[in-house]
Parts: structure tokens; C-alpha cells; sequence
């Protein structure tokens, strides 16, 4: 088996390679080439870690196996690690044998990024010029970093929660050249794609603080319980998701089905609109949701990718296993 270590992951994969993976995955998805296992996630009543599985098949692209990993709120300030620690476990699909070990960290965040430009590239308007951003924590500059590729964003306008962050978002943005203002909720108005990448419990974002033709990416809702926006705006959008199951039982849109504001059938798959099977945005005044609850297979795309690489450049640990 091959073994990629964490620290190998960010020398051997772009983000242009992990939008590619991520794109081409969720059209599998929609084609029924792929499918997601059910996702097992417990709180473990140690260290007030969540810990979990997501894993998957992609029969297309040969990618069998799964995330192991989760959540550790303390590490950071205890022990000086990164508190979203994961591995990804690769296996040969035709023996069961297991292929590669996989550091998950740093692919978790450009993985779950990729899934956000892909919905940008597929729903956004050609002429969106204003990126906004609800969040600025560690997701959130790996968001904004590749969302700024996807179209000529002449500005970034940032609010959070904990207004203290947000230089975090102010660097990204000024790195790729755009300037950056820190706005109040109602002032995301003036955005034409909307970011949202945060850990709420409860909806920051209203439906009235976002204009007719945006494009809104609610990323940071994974788990039963968390909301990041308003139902009512997912009942005055069009709903896509990379997983219909998870956008409605743990992604952003459980909120607005449970209230009978909108049901699963109006929940489409982003890759039917990759596929060409779905029109997507078909209006100039279409506001687009992309509910990106995040499944096993995307972290097997980008995982397969690293190995393909580690391999090709003669840098994949092997060990006989
Ligand atoms: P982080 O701890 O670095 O940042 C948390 C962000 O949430 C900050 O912007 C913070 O100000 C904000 N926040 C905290 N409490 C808030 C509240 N009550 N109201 C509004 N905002 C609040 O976390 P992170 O690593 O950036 O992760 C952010 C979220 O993204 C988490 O919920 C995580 O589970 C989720 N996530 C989703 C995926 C996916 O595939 N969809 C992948 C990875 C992480």
C-alpha cells in the first residue's frame, strides 16, 4: 500500500486539480456512477470530540473506501494541532485490499473550497463583480481563495460573527488583488455570489439581506441542527446540493423542508447541472442556493488524485502490507 503523509499534501495538489476531481465526482453522483455510504458521525464523550466515517464508491473513477476523522475542540489550545484532524483510506475495488493511507486535513478544506467554485462555475452569474463572505475562520480563506478564480470579482465584502477574524479574509482577498470592505448583513445585498462558511447554530443571513441574481454557497451546515441562513431564503431560491439526503437531514436545507416551506423534490443535484440534464440558473434574476453538506466521495476524489501524484513523482511511501 502507499502511504501520503499530511505535511507531502500541499506540494502535490492544486486547486485546480481538486476543483477537477470534485467537478467531475458529483457529475457521477447525478449520473448514479458514484454513491455516498451512509455517514456515521458520534460524539465519543472524550475530549468533546466528534468523530465519524463518510465513505463512498465512484465506479467510474475506481474510488472505493473512506474519511476517518472528526472534530477535537481542544486540540488547538492544549496541544498546538490543528482541531479537524482526518485520514482518507483507499482500497483496490476489485480485491478489497487496502491501496493508500491518506493525510485528510489539508484536502478536507480544499475539497470542501472546490465544491463551492464548482457550484460558482455552474450557477453563478458570467457578470458577478461583488464576492461576499459570512465566516472567516479556517474554511473560510480556502473558500474565498477559489471562489476569487472562478469569475472577475472586482471587490470583497466580508461580515462575521466575531468581527475580530476577519483580517483572516482581508489577507486572501487583498493577496489576490481585490480590495476588501467589511460590511453590516444588510450591506450583502450588494454581492453577487455569497459565501457562507460558518459553525451557527441559528441563521445570521436573511432572506431580505440578499438581492434578486446572487448566487449563494451555504457551506459551513454539516451537522443536524446548525443554520447558517434563513429557511424562507431557501423558498425564494432554486435549491441545489451535492447530496439530496444530506442537504435535507444535515445540510442547510433540513431548516425550510421541516417547516413545509419547500420539499426534497425541490432539492436538485448539482451534478445533474453539470451533466446538462438540469438548466440551473435559467434567469438573470434567479437567486441559486447551493447547500454543500460535504460527502466521502469528494475526499476520495481528491484523496485518488494525491496518490496518482505521490506515485507519478516518486514521492508515495510504500509499504508491504
Ligand atoms: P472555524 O472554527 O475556523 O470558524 C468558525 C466560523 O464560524 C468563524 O467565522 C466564526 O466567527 C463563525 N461562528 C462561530 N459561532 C458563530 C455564531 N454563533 N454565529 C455565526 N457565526 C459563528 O471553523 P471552520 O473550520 O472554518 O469551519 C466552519 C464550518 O464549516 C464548520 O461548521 C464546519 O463543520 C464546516 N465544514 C463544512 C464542510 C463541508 O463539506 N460542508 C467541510 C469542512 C467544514
Amino acid at each position: 500500500m502507499y502511504i501520503v503523509p499530511e505535511a507531502m499534501i500541499a506540494d502535490l495538489v492544486s486547486r485546480e486539480a481538486s476543483f477537477e476531481a470534485v467537478e467531475q465526482v458529483f457529475a457521477a453522483m447525478a449520473a448514479k456512477d458514484a454513491y455516498n455510504f451512509p455517514v456515521v458521525r458520534e460524539a465519543i464523550g472524550h475530549e468533546d470530540a466528534l468523530y465519524g466515517f463518510k465513505g463512498g464508491f465512484d465506479r467510474v473513477g475506481g474510488a472505493l473506501g473512506l474519511k476517518a476523522g472528526g472534530y477535537w475542540p481542544h486540540n488547538l489550545e492544549k496541544r498546538g494541532l490543528i482541531n479537524h484532524q482526518s485520514t482518507v483510506f483507499l482500497f483496490d475495488p476489485d480485491t478489497g485490499k487496502v491501496r493508500a493511507m491518506v493525510g485528510g486535513n489539508l484536502l478536507t478544506a480544499l475539497r470542501t473550497a472546490a465544491a463551492s467554485s464548482v457550484s460558482i462555475k455552474h450557477l453563478a452569474r458570467a457578470d458577478a463583480k461583488v464576492m461576499g463572505m459570512v465566516g472567516a475562520g479556517h474554511q473560510a480563506t480556502f473558500q474565498l481563495r477559489a471562489a476569487l478564480e472562478q469569475r472577475s470579482f472586482e471587490k470583497v465584502i466580508g461580515w462575521n460573527y466575531h468581527p475580530e477574524m476577519l483580517p483572516n479574509i482581508e489577507k486572501v482577498a487583498k493577496e489576490a488583488g481585490v480590495p476588501f470592505e467589511a460590511v453590516d448583513l444588510p450591506g450583502m445585498a450588494e454581492a453577487d455570489v455569497i459565501i457562507s462558511i460558518t459553525s451557527a447554530f441559528a441563521p445570521s443571513l436573511m432572506a431580505d439581506h440578499v438581492s434578486p441574481g446572487t448566487h449563494l454557497a451555504c457551506m459551513g451546515t454539516d451537522t443536524k441542527g446548525k443554520q447558517e441562513v434563513e429557511a424562507a431564503l431557501l423558498a425564494r431560491a432554486k435549491v441545489f446540493t451535492d447530496e439530496v439526503a444530506q442537504s435535507i437531514s444535515i445540510g442547510e436545507a433540513q431548516h425550510a423542508v421541516a417547516a413545509g416551506l419547500i420539499t426534497e423534490s425541490d432539492v436538485i443535484e448539482i451534478g445533474a447541472v453539470i451533466n446538462g440534464t438540469h438548466p440551473g440558473r435559467t434567469s438573470d434574476d434567479d437567486i441559486t442556493l447551493f447547500d454543500g453538506t460535504g460527502v466521502g466521495l469528494q475526499d476520495l476524489a481528491v484523496a485518488s488524485k494525491v496518490v496518482e501524484l505521490a506515485i507519478e513523482r516518486g514521492v508515495a511511501v510504500e509499504v508491504d502490507f
